[in-house]
């Protein structure tokens, strides 16, 4: 089969025309071989490419990479019983180990010993993935496969507002990608009261006042925007955070903005670790603080299903482009450029 390989320890990604289908095609008793559709290109591939620290430290050359996706089953193993050949799915990317505490209490999108499909072990960009069947999301016939190859990082965003709760809040969501875009138009779907954002990104910042946000603030001037956003909330600040954006500074000034007593939900990774007052900005706040990892397994999902289902969710503009997987080096190329805000690859069209 056709993949793209991490399959040397330095930058870029390789295509090999000829990489064996995984476990020569034959599922296991509890597996599925999912031949792949389309799948997202994500800031995480974007890191393995360029081979930095953190991929450096985790990412095992020799892996096909890729994580987000949307397929249709090819082959089931002989005790699975909740998908068939034919079926249009996505999956959890997440594999959980199912003896972990948190694995059996509800919260194995935490689990120890997790493995990451196009992180830990073979992933979807590639002409076939092989997924263990409880991971699998069979996809609804309404939605799009443009849409259901992204319900993983969508995922990602209703995580965060789910978390945070944002019905009838006056909300702040700082880092307007591709994640914190969705993140506007979930909670505009979920019933904010006001959305307000936050990016260096004036283009992204338009894309988020489309989808749905109240209030732009274009930072690339400093802080004053702090006082603005408290000015149009009684003094009070936000009462929820979203941070999507993992600079120091937009978490600085996040929490600035967050009133006393609000919910801040963290999904943006810092680069690396840096100095923070957490006297100021959390203690004497009495701010709740949540580290969001992934997608609930499955209850993110089933929400997912029904705000899409809906017609409330309007992802329109957040898929700037569409690629044949065998120009997959300018989705790079258009990441690295600023130019492109989510890319999808298309792999069996
Ligand atoms: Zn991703």
């Amino acid at each position: 089969m056709r993949a793209l390989v991490k399959a040397r320890a330095d930058v870029g990604l390789d295509f090999d025309p000829a990489r064996p289908v995984p476990s020569r095609g034959q599922p296991g008793p509890r597996e599925v071989l999912i031949r792949v559709l389309k799948a997202g290109v994500c800031g995480t591939d974007r890191h393995i490419w360029e081979w930095d620290d953190w991929a450096r430290s985790r990412i095992p050359v020799g892996i096909v990479t890729g994580h987000e996706f949307v397929g249709v089953v090819e082959r089931v193993g002989d005790d699975v019983t909740t998908v068939r050949p034919g079926q249009r799915v996505s999956a959890e990317g997440h594999i959980a180990p199912a003896d972990d505490y948190n694995t059996r209490t509800g919260n194995a999108h935490i689990a120890r010993g997790m493995q990451i499909i196009g992180v830990d072990r073979d992933g979807c960009f590639a002409d076939y993935i092989m997924m263990p069947e409880g991971n699998i999301w069979p996809v609804d016939e309404r939605i799009d496969d443009v849409i259901a190859a992204v319900m993983d990082p969508l995922g990602n965003a209703v995580h965060t507002v789910m978390a945070a709760g944002v019905s009838a809040k006056n909300v702040l969501i700082t880092g307007v990608g591709a994640i914190g875009l969705m993140a506007v138009a979930v909670a505009r779907a979920a019933g904010a009261a006001r959305i307000f954002t936050a990016d260096i990104n004036p283009a992204h910042g338009q894309l988020a006042l489309d989808l749905g946000a109240d209030e732009f603030y274009d930072v690339r001037g400093g802080d004053e925007w702090v006082r603005d956003l408290r000015a149009a909330t009684r003094g009070d600040g936000a009462d929820a955070l979203l941070e999507m954006s993992g600079a120091p500074d937009a978490i600085n000034a996040g929490l600035d903005a967050l009133r006393n007593g609000g919910t801040a939900a963290l999904l943006g990774l810092p680069s690396r670790p840096f100095p923070f007052d957490f006297n100021s900005r959390v203690i004497f706040k009495g701010a709740t603080v949540l580290g969001v990892n992934g997608r609930r397994m499955f209850e993110t999902w089933y929400q997912m299903e029904a705000l899409l289902l809906s017609g409330r969710l309007d992802l329109g503009g957040i898929i700037t482009h569409r690629i044949p997987m065998a120009n997959y080096a300018r989705a790079f190329e258009l990441m690295q450029a600023g130019e492109a805000i989510k890319i999808v690859l298309d792999i069996n069209d």
